[in-house]
């Protein structure tokens, strides 16, 4: 027992010298290493002693005199006993490695010590003795070794910076910085709280920054831009740019505690990741810019080409379904004081639910007049979690609100402020289009129809006539003129005479029905034109106007009428419109000169 205690001392005071030389005159690395083996060697009284350094997540043989040769890794260098070390193994009766750590707790090195006579190993304790001296020599030598194994790190954070800046894409990127958390502190857990990121990264350790909650420590390493130390070994980076912090690297080390160097390090490639993620993220923004510029200008050049109030609305909405992803577009028209929902609107529009998106729209934009941008419209309102994104746009022409756009999706947190900006710039640019092409319709229905009796207007029956010569066999005309209206006129003022040519247009429009069209001629004259309806039906038709309208009018007014009809097949009628009118007129003249109140067909 003296024996054994005495050669512990005389080990450890063999350490000391080494030490001390090592102090006093600075000793080499490697000859400090080969000394201290030699002193294991008689210490142990063993044979053969190999010695492991861990580096690169594996352990590898230490070798000084070996030139150049690949180094043998243990094959144990598991992760095993990276994360559970275990101090002395005895692996069979001739063999005992040794588990050197670090002062925190990580992987140092591994001493394998074999003899042939295997029955003179010392015990337990004694052996437990001789690995605690040599732990704390080696620990203290292998000051050196962290030396090295920041150089490792470092040349990680070189290898990786360079791939930062060859990469645009920032899933890559992300990608990278984990595989180098991984490389360089393989038994710590790290997570990448990302804000404002919208991307799916599936198994990665990467989530959305919680602003809500987030805990203190992650909170201000966000705001202040600065490294904070959490509870339990968790420290928090930010992942800092120029412009801008991007998130935050929360790493949760599993040894001891942090020391400054790895304080620094992470400092570092947290630094590194926030400003390449600011240029991928500044790179996409443009490559967006670009598209979204693109698509402008590719609606800009549709708008102007004098669409349809429909075409517009359904261009429009393909685009914004195209660039939003949209679950639902609804677009909505104010007309005299009323609100119409445009039937290329989506079909949720059409019920109860889109019905109450649009009135809370509505009252939104008639206070607000802006832009409404949500992520989560939560239940302001009967049925609002169906769709909680939504984006809305007022249309504004001559500082008048003439609509609105209303963009959801059933997801919440779906559009983006780019989005947001995006359709406000659709909206802003298809407002003039929407507004000439509403306009532009007007002016078409006031040109076909007559303002004061509403029935369509001459060159409007002119087109049907001439379409249906076209298409037709057959088909009627009538020309009307009211009898006497001078006196009308005269006798009761020109308002009632209005009135009465009005009254006169909606009898006749009772009459013909379906059967045909009614048009102003002009003046109190007034035409019909019965498509596919014959000599007969058309007398018919125009003796009930004859009869009845006298009977229906106060004051009381006569009609004459004079009819023409044209046949494909029949060489003696009339080939064209005008002909077909000059044989009405003509008819008309005779039946006035027959003393009116009367129809007269042509002499066909
Ligand atoms: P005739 O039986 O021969 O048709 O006699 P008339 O008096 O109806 O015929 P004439 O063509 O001489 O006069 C038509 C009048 O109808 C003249 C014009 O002042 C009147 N008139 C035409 N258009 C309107 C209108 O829109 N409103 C009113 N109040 N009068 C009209
Ligand atoms: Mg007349
Ligand atoms: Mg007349």
């Amino acid at each position: 027992m003296y024996v054994i205690q005495h050669a512990l001392h005389e080990y450890k005071s063999k350490l000391f010298d080494l030490i001390y030389e090592e102090m006093s005159v600075g000793a080499d690395h490697s000859v400090q290493l080969q000394k201290w083996l030699t002193v294991v060697k008689d210490c142990l009284e063993i044979d053969q002693a190999f010695l492991y350094f861990y580096t690169d997540s594996a352990y590898f043989l230490y070798q000084p005199h070996h030139n150049g040769g690949v180094p043998l890794t243990l094959a144990e260098a598991t992760e095993e006993y990276i994360l559970r070390p275990i101090l002395i193994e005895k692996e069979d009766l001739s063999s005992i490695k040794f588990h050197f750590t670090k002062s925190d707790g990580s992987p140092l090195a591994i001493l394998q010590v074999k003899k042939e006579d295997s029955k003179r190993w010392a015990d337990e304790s004694w052996l437990h003795s001789f690995w605690k001296a040599s732990n704390q020599f080696l620990q203290h030598t292998g000051g050196i070794q962290t030396v090295l194994e920041d150089e490792r790190r470092y040349r990680e954070l070189f290898k990786v910076t360079e791939i930062f800046h060859s990469t645009r894409d920032v899933h890559t990127l992300l990608v990278q910085v984990i595989e180098t958390l991984k490389q360089v502190f393989p038994i710590d857990e790290f997570r990448l709280l990302l804000s404002n990121d919208r991307h799916d990264f599936g198994e990665l350790p990467i989530k959305s920054f919680d602003f809500e909650r987030a805990n203190e420590s992650a909170m201000q390493a966000f705001v202040n831009g600065t490294i904070e130390s959490g509870e339990e070994d968790i420290l928090y980076a930010p992942l800092k740019g120029k412009q801008g912090i991007y998130g935050v690297l929360e790493v949760e080390s599993a040894s001891l505690d942090f020391t400054d160097q790895k304080i620094e390090f992470i400092r570092l490639l947290a630094y590194t990741a926030g400003s390449a993620l600011e240029n991928a993220k500044l790179y996409e923004q443009s490559k967006r810019l670009i598209t979204d510029l693109q698509l402008i200008n590719e609606t800009s050049h549709q708008l102007n080409l004098n669409l349809r109030l429909s075409e517009t609305v359904q261009f429009l909405k393909k685009q914004i379904k195209r660039s939003f992803q949209a679950s639902a577009i609804g677009f909505v028209l104010l007309q005299k004081g009323e609100y119409t929902i445009l039937d290329e609107s989506s079909p949720v529009f059409f019920e109860e639910i889109g019905r109450s998106f649009i009135s809370y729209v509505k009252k939104r934009i008639e206070e607000e007049r802006d832009s409404i941008f949500l992520g989560d419209v939560g239940d302001r309102f009967e049925g609002a979690g169906a769709f909680p994104s939504i984006m809305a746009a007022p249309m504004v022409q001559n500082e008048a609100l003439i609509g609105f756009c209303v963009v959801l999706h059933k997801e919440p947190y779906m559009f983006s402020f780019d989005m947001y900006k995006l359709l406000q710039s659709f909206i802003h640019h298809s407002t003039l289009a929407i507004t000439n092409a509403t306009l532009r319709e007007k002016l078409e229905h006031m040109v076909i129809t007559d303002h004061m009796t509403k029935l369509f207007a001459r060159n409007y029956l002119d087109d049907e006539m001439e379409s249906s010569m076209n298409k037709d066999e057959l088909g009627t005309l009538l020309l009307i003129d009211i009898d006497d209206f001078k006196s009308i006129n005269d006798n009761y003022g020109h308002q009632i005479g209005d009135e009465v040519i009005i009254e006169v247009s909606n009898l006749i429009k009772g009459i013909v029905s379906h059967h045909g069209f009614v048009a102003r001629w002009g003046g109190e004259e007034l035409a019909v034109y019965l498509p596919s309806l014959g000599r007969k039906e058309g007398m018919e038709i125009a003796e009930r106007i004859i009869k009845d309208i006298p009977l229906k009018t106060d004051p009381s007014v006569t009609l004459s009428c004079g009819l023409s009809i044209w046949k494909a097949d029949d060489d003696h009628c009339p080939k064209s419109v005008k002909e077909l009118v000059k044989k009405a007129d003509e008819a008309l003249y005779l039946a006035k000169n027959n003393g009116k109140n009367q129809v007269v067909k042509d002499c066909q």
